[in-house]
């Protein structure tokens, strides 16, 4: 968080502006000039927004306060006299050229629209400030006013989602009913017959038929989204679809969305899902393929995509309770998302493949820079996904120092949790009180973990009941009164269902929550697929080491390496391979790629 705070925001904000994604909002554009702006640089400018305002809200800071708000002021500057607002389409009209909503299917117009509005609501719950909340409340208004299914309105929804989620956040900042409904709208036209991408083509003077995406599974659009059993498509316009599917469903007590989430939950968590949270494994779509296509060289698993995946486990975990969504949370956040930025946070991933020859690397900035700032949004929020509570209970889903101010009941509490997890199983929790409250505390029991003991102010807990994934202490709490929770974390090779073709006869090694990885920092071996982890292999000794890629836990063990000897001027032979041991080091999957450029590899040969 402080990389992301000191580094990150200000070297993305510097990008955004060399770039003339700021200037842009001047709509000084000239139709002679090269460079027009892009169709989803909004988004991007959207983004470092969202992300600079949770960082202002732990950690106020004037002249980045000062910068949002010169920035927010040139934002509503720029916005059309009926509300509408977006750079691209802006500096268009300014020279007649009024093309507004006349391809949603693909130039991201609501999504930009659903950005700023995420942008609006995050700024004002920093700091106060109406500007950007009231500029984005009009936009949509507007919006609204043309989107729907009364008599002159058009019956659309964007090809990138993204809105729906955001005016269901702008509805819980205004408690306006109007942006819940449009957020419903939305949702529950996509998809409909007849079509209204087909629609709108023809319109245009193009034929649907050459969409270049063939149909529209490719953005959830196939179908009705209740009628959607298998996730298809773009996997980050999936998730934030699902996302916002899994908040209508809570707000509006609409059953029928949940079902639909849990189905297509088993679809991507326990069908598509990489080992390290990401998903996506095609880059033809940027998104999903079939059950169990996971290939892990080639995997495209964007940042974006497993960010997608956090907010969406995130809010069914919300509405449920039940641990499997915090596992998934928890396993995209700590190897899937957290990836994505370099040590020194100024290198970013787009792809997130699980093996490389080499040449993969994080780069400064990209074109389509939708990752940099989305996992910078969500390293800033990420307090946010630790506690949840309710009258009578407060659960603890992810581990990590740090302290939280909040209330139970009628009663408000610090909590603060001191542990060196996910480094080692052990949590120390300390209920700073005001007054003895009966309630639940809930400790998150993480899927990977076998066993684990619980103490209360340093007295063993017995017949601990765990349910949902979840460990329930109900008792009369006092006022400093300390949870010992100790999470058994032995080093574990994990096996991928034989369905996943490659990964037959391979293991992962995994720790905790943390997927590890070999490096070729680490193991001169080249190629790294020479290693053969011994069937049954436990011999892997974790090491802390404060002076390596931050402070890390690396794995230290024996293995066995494929021996090159005799295969001089030959490219076939007719006998055995031959194997001598050889010692491995294994770093977390998370903070590869941050030394010398070399080889890497997830998923090992077992023997
Ligand atoms: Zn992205």
């Amino acid at each position: 968080m402080e990389v992301n705070r000191q580094v990150t925001l200000p070297r993305e904000y510097e990008l955004c502006e060399t770039t003339g994604r700021i200037a842009a909002w001047d709509l000084v554009w000239e139709p002679n000039q090269p460079n027009p702006p892009h169709i989803f640089w909004d988004s991007d400018v959207a983004k470092w927004i969202e992300a600079a305002s949770y960082s202002l809200a732990t950690h106020p800071d004037s002249e980045l306060s000062a910068q949002l708000d010169r920035l927010i002021a040139k934002i509503a500057a720029a916005q059309a006299p009926d509300g509408y607002l977006n750079t691209h389409y802006l500096a268009f009209e300014k020279h007649g050229l009024d093309r507004r909503f006349t391809n949603l299917r693909d130039t991201h117009e609501l999504y930009c629209a659903g950005h700023l509005i995420e942008a609006a609501v995050a700024h004002y719950q920093a700091t106060g400030q109406r500007t950007l909340l009231k500029t984005l409340g009009r936009y949509a208004d507007y919006i609204g006013s043309v989107f729907g299914r009364e008599e002159g309105q058009r019956r659309g929804y964007c090809g990138h989602e993204e809105i729906e989620l955001a005016l269901v956040k702008l509805y819980r900042v205004t408690h306006e009913q109007r942006y819940l409904q449009l957020a419903h709208y939305f949702v529950d036209e996509r998809g409909r017959q007849p079509h209204y991408y087909d629609q709108e083509a023809m319109a245009r003077g193009v034929d649907p038929r050459t969409y270049h995406f063939g149909g529209y599974e490719y953005m959830q659009a196939h179908c009705a989204v209740r009628e959607q059993t298998v996730v298809t498509g773009h996997a980050v316009r999936a998730m934030y679809l699902f996302s916002a599917m899994a908040d209508l469903a809570g707000e509006m007590d609409d059953e029928s969305l949940l079902t639909a989430c849990e189905r297509l939950w088993r679809s991507v968590c326990e069908e598509r899902m990489y080992l390290t949270g990401g998903i996506g494994p095609a880059a033809s779509n940027e998104g999903f393929t079939a059950a169990y296509d996971l290939p892990d060289e080639t995997a495209y698993a964007e940042t974006c995509a497993a960010v997608g995946l956090v907010f969406w486990n995130h809010r069914l975990l919300q509405l449920t309770g039940e641990g499997r969504y915090a596992d998934v949370m928890e396993r995209a956040l700590y190897n899937g998302t957290i990836s994505g930025v370099s040590l020194d946070g100024r290198r970013f991933f787009y792809e997130k493949p699980l093996a490389s020859n080499g040449h993969h690397h994080r780069q400064d900035w990209f074109d389509c820079a939708c990752c940099p700032p989305n996992i910078a949004r969500l390293i800033a929020s990420v307090g946010g996904y630790f506690y949840s509570t309710r009258e009578d209970g407060l659960w603890v889903h992810l581990y990590a120092n740090g302290e939280a101010h909040l209330r139970v009941g009628s009663v408000e509490m610090e909590l603060i949790q001191a542990t060196n997890y996910p480094w080692d199983g052990t949590v120390g929790l300390t209920l700073q009180l005001a007054q003895p409250q009966t309630f639940t505390v809930y400790l998150r029991i993480p899927c990977w973990c076998e066993s684990f003991t619980v103490e209360v102010n340093s007295a063993p807990v017995s017949n601990v009941t765990v349910h949902h994934g979840y460990a329930a202490l109900s008792r009369r709490w006092q006022p400093d009164d300390r949870i010992t929770l100790t999470l058994a974390m032995p080093v574990e090779l994990v096996r991928a269902n034989p369905a996943v073709r490659p990964m037959i006869g391979r293991a992962a090694i995994q720790r905790g929550p943390i997927v590890y990885c070999l490096e070729g920092a680490d193991n001169p071996i080249a190629p790294l697929d020479r290693i053969a982890l011994p069937e049954g292999h436990t011999a892997l000794k974790p090491e802390y080491r404060a002076d390596l890629l931050g402070g890390v836990t690396i794995l230290r063990g024996s293995a066995l390496a494929l021996e090159e000897a005799g295969w001089e001027g030959r490219l076939y032979r007719a006998q055995a391979d031959t194997y001598a041991p050889v010692e491995i080091v294994a770093v977390p999957y998370c903070v590869w790629d941050n030394r010398e450029p070399g080889e890497m590899r997830v998923w090992l040969r077992s023997k």
